[in-house]
């Protein structure tokens, strides 16, 4: 591992979006494509809103995409501890250590002091700073109002100046020092403020590169000075663009963006995830559509990102899923889809081997019918159920059609009689038949389908009676002549 300390760094509240899993995927790309180490830190400090829920989804949303941390929960490593509440020991050593460089002084003015003279403030487009009324305040004046009790929060002192950054994704990035608040780091209870204890983290974890939101932009400064006033040389940041939906608004928890973990009990799988959300604002050549997870490590290129917003297609991604899914070798197919065919009943949890046999097969003739993971219940169930659900409508249309029963009572003869119940063997059978009775092969195939499968779309006819098997078809081809007699 080269020096590279890269850290993804979320913060309980919530569930684990397509925006945070971009964020936490370009960090993880960067740092293993350089060969650093990617470390994961739980900013788990708002104690009302941070959940043990939302941490394990967030855990099991990044395991699940394949976004393995070298450094944090459950695996520990030198610079922990990985969740900041239980780091609270550094910070006020640090805040103390500010107070005497003179960086940084005591307010005592109380937040409705502050909320009145905004109120007053004259309106003149530009956003409210702190007016600096404590920042002269002598050591006599101070002392006094410790002495008289009065709570004091601790601001940092920003210095005069042009803070200058390059940013990974955005270049150049210059702010006027004199733009930026004198922000709190203490408030007068004694807890430190994010913008501080971000410093420090990632100060004391020696992180070198901070990836993420263009929400956190007008922080950076901020952060850039508070650790230049700590002895320490900021991070290289890259901030991300916003994701937007396809009306071009901000994708978020209220509009219905989805939960990584909900995708995954939707039946959508990493590898689609991973590369949808690769392609939020990155692209390698413009040309290549589909990478792997390594694929990616090889070709990530965190300067290539765009600086302008993405747009999240979900349709676009329900189609890489089809198209993932339709890649993976049958064996793994099979993997993938057993717990939701277990989950409706239609796989046993300890298959024989015959049993894997049959389910890989099944797996393999639905093929390219699957949108997602759970589509195998509806596309395959037939094969699996003993009974067969019959479609109202399918009944209907094709089985109570005249000479519907007719043929299905041929059927039942011809395939009682089959010498084997192999595709080729049948489609010689049925062949043979149409042409005996005079029929088209599709006119003899439909209503034997909707007998088999209880609706009109199956897999090819011959393979599906292979796998359904000698008796549950004629068992079948009884029950649907029943339905219409
Ligand atoms: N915990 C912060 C968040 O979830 C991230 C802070 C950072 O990346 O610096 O937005």
């Amino acid at each position: 591992m080269n020096g590279m300390r890269v850290r993804f760094a979320p913060s309980p509240t919530g569930f684990l979006h397509i925006g945070g899993a971009r964020t936490a995927l370009y960090n993880w790309l960067l740092a293993r494509h350089e060969g650093g180490s990617f470390i994961l830190r739980i900013e788990d400090t708002d104690r009302t809103r941070s959940t043990k829920e939302y941490l394990d989804a967030i855990l099991e949303d990044l395991a699940w995409l394949g976004l393995t941390w070298d450094e944090g929960p459950n695996v520990g490593g030198p610079a922990g501890p990985y969740f900041q509440s239980e780091r609270s020991g550094s910070y006020g050593p640090l805040i103390q250590r500010l107070l005497d460089a003179g960086a940084a002084y005591h307010c005592f003015c109380t937040p409705d002091e502050i909320e009145e003279r905004r109120r007053l403030a004259p309106k003149d487009g530009r956003e409210w700073r702190y007016d600096g009324r404590c920042r002269g305040l002598s050591d006599e004046e101070r002392s006094a109002r410790a002495a008289a009790g009065d709570p004091a929060a601790v601001r940092f002192r920003v210095p005069e100046g042009t803070t200058v950054f390059e940013d990974m994704i955005l270049g150049r990035v210059s702010v006027e020092n004199a733009e930026i608040d004198d922000l709190v780091m203490a408030r007068s209870d004694g807890t430190p403020t994010y913008n501080f204890v971000v410093v420090v983290d990632d100060m004391e974890m020696d992180v070198t590169h901070v990836v993420r939101g263009s929400d956190h932009l007008s922080n950076t400064p901020k952060q850039i000075l508070i650790a230049e006033a700590l002895g320490a040389t900021p991070p290289t940041f890259g901030h991300l663009p916003l994701v937007l939906d396809q009306d071009g608004r901000v994708l978020s928890k209220r509009r219905g963006a989805v939960a990584i973990g909900e995708y995954r009990r939707r039946g959508f799988i990493p590898e689609a995830l991973v590369n949808s959300v690769a392609l939020l604002g990155w692209a390698h050549d413009g040309v290549q559509e589909f990478f792997s997870l390594d694929e990616l490590v090889e070709k990530f290129d965190v300067s290539r990102v765009s600086g302008k917003p993405a747009a999240f297609d979900p349709n676009k991604l329900a189609w890489m899923n089809a198209q993932w899914i339709k890649r993976l070798p049958v064996p793994e197919r099979t993997d993938r889809v057993l717990p939701f065919l277990r989950g409706a009943g239609l796989a046993p949890e300890d298959e024989t081997a015959e049993e894997r046999r049959r389910l890989e097969r099944v797996v393999d003739v639905v093929d390219d019918r699957l949108k997602t993971l759970d589509d195998i219940v509806a596309q395959a169930g037939f094969f699996l159920a003993s009974e067969v659900v019959y479609d109202n409508i399918a009944v209907s249309k094709v089985l109570a059609k005249p000479g519907a029963d007719e043929t299905l009572a041929g059927l039942h003869q011809i395939l009682t009689e089959a010498p084997d119940f192999e595709p080729d063997t049948l489609e010689r059978q049925l062949r043979g038949f149409a042409e005996e009775r005079g029929l088209s092969l599709g006119k003899v195939v439909k209503p034997l389908r909707v007998a088999l499968t209880g609706g009109t779309a199956s897999p090819g006819i011959f393979v599906t009676l292979s796998l359904i098997g000698r008796e549950k078809t004629l068992a079948r081809i009884e029950r649907a002549r029943r339905l219409t007699s």
